[in-house]
């Protein structure tokens, strides 16, 4: 067997002695994938019956299929010393993500064909993960003016959302639902009320208090939810509600489930990791909208993770310059980097505890992630594009600013010990991972 280390672009080649997790199924069993011009030909418990091609050696390690993410911020166009499409690629590959879906927040917004092509085409050129760009769903991301969905949507956008911001009128979210639903695309709402949480900078409540610290309460995501799932009653379209952070927001959404409301929902790495205590070290690392929230939302979160409740996670991947993270709590952008420890934050915290099998964890970030936006990818299936992600669930790793391929480092991980780590990603047969080497931003 050859090692993986010797890679040959080769078209036509077997990955044996791994541990093939299928998420679809459920099922992780020892085996073997064969892949034939980019796409999976085969997978097979035991070794590899098949004599015709090269066989590189899987070294045990856990084969995926590639992770979807599918709420990222790319920052490009606008954006480019925070990240590029070039960048964010890289990082999502060397965190295991074959396909993701980048956010319109960029400067100008993803609100014209234009944008949209120009991204597709960038995303094409870096010829790394998938890039599938989400629209702006009104011009500017103002809520003034409708975008022209049609043409976002036949030039390659997926979905439509503000995101960054709500869609602040109720008015203007009905006529974003209608719209979105003449087009069959998902609107991703990004829940917020920024009446109430103007001027805030972390959760409300006794920690608040405690750092002297401006609050933003759960309702303020909770009202603008509720306010989409009553008009979503109305007009049915495909309701996303981005970044769950809080235990309202989850009964919220399960009460709209058991009413058959066409409702998905995420949540990110972060609040699966952090609770709002963790602001005692003042790391604007930390500092992301929605806040990281109380324990008792960490834990209802987990459960909906579990039963359904919330659909998959994303890692809401927000690269902020050095610099601008160097400021005041007060003064820092929100957001956090998180493409390159999702799958291990997810390890540490859901499959470590007890809470999730590998393969039931794996599904958050592959098969369940795709079927909320309907785009390909998270699944093993013959005749499927061959991406894959090769990961070892049990290495323990201390994670360092260097480690990142991101062109931003603003990760609250830093220094923290996680478990599970990415080892390579295969996009369409391709070892992408192999041109990463030596590649620094
Ligand atoms: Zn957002
Ligand atoms: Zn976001």
């Amino acid at each position: 067997m050859r090692q993986l280390a010797n890679w040959q672009n080769e078209e036509n080649y077997v990955i044996a002695n791994v541990v093939v997790v299928d998420p679809v199924t459920g099922k992780a069993f020892t085996g073997c994938v064969g892949v034939k011009e980019g796409k999976i030909a085969f997978v097979e418990r035991g070794e590899p019956q098949i004599a015709s091609m090269p066989i590189y050696n899987g070294n045990e390690l856990h084969l995926a299929p590639g992770l979807v993410d599918i709420h990222v911020h790319l920052r490009e166009p606008g954006y480019e010393h925070k990240e590029t499409i070039l960048t964010g690629v890289r990082a999502a590959v060397a965190g295991g993500f074959t396909s993701v879906a980048c956010m319109p927040n960029t400067d100008p917004a993803i609100d014209d064909k234009s944008v949209v092509e120009f991204i597709v085409k960038k995303a094409k050129i870096a010829g790394m993960a998938k890039v599938y760009p989400i629209a702006a769903a009104t011009v500017g991301r103002k809520g003034k003016t409708l975008c022209e969905y049609g043409m976002l949507v036949e030039a390659g956008a997926v979905a439509v959302s503000d995101d960054g911001e709500p869609v602040a009128s109720a008015q203007m979210a009905r006529r974003v639902m209608e719209y979105a639903s003449s087009f069959g695309i998902p609107f991703i709402e990004h829940c917020e009320d920024p009446s109430i949480s103007a001027g805030g900078v972390m959760h409300e409540g006794y920690y608040s208090t405690k750092l002297g610290l401006r609050g933003i309460p759960a309702y303020s995501e909770e009202i603008c939810l509720a306010r989409d799932l009553l008009i979503l009653n109305s007009v049915r379209c495909r309701f996303h509600a981005a970044h769950v952070s809080s235990r309202g927001s989850v009964e919220l959404i399960r009460q709209a489930k058991e009413q058959g409301l066409p409702v998905t929902a995420e949540t990110a790495p972060h609040y699966l990791s952090f609770e709002d205590r963790d602001l005692e070290t003042y790391d604007t690392n930390l500092k992301i909208n929605p806040p990281i929230r109380a324990s008792e939302d960490r834990e209802a979160l987990i459960e909906a993770l579990k039963d359904g409740t919330l659909d998959c996670v994303a890692s809401d991947h927000a690269p902020h310059a050095a610099q601008e993270k160097q400021v005041e709590f007060d003064k820092a952008p929100n957001g956090a980097i998180g493409l390159e420890t999702m799958l291990s934050a997810i390890v540490t915290h859901l499959v470590k505890p007890g809470h999730m099998d590998i393969a039931g964890a794996l599904a958050l970030i592959t098969c369940r992630a795709a079927a909320v936006l309907g785009i390909p990818g998270g699944t093993l299936a013959v005749g499927e594009a061959a991406d894959l992600t090769l990961f070892d669930p049990e290495e323990e790793w201390v994670v360092q600013s260097d480690d990142f391929y991101s062109k931003s480092r603003n990760s609250p991980y830093i220094g923290k010990t996680l478990h599970g780590r990415v080892k390579h990603t295969f996009v369409e047969g391709n070892l992408v991972t192999a041109s990463l080497l030596g590649v620094t931003s």
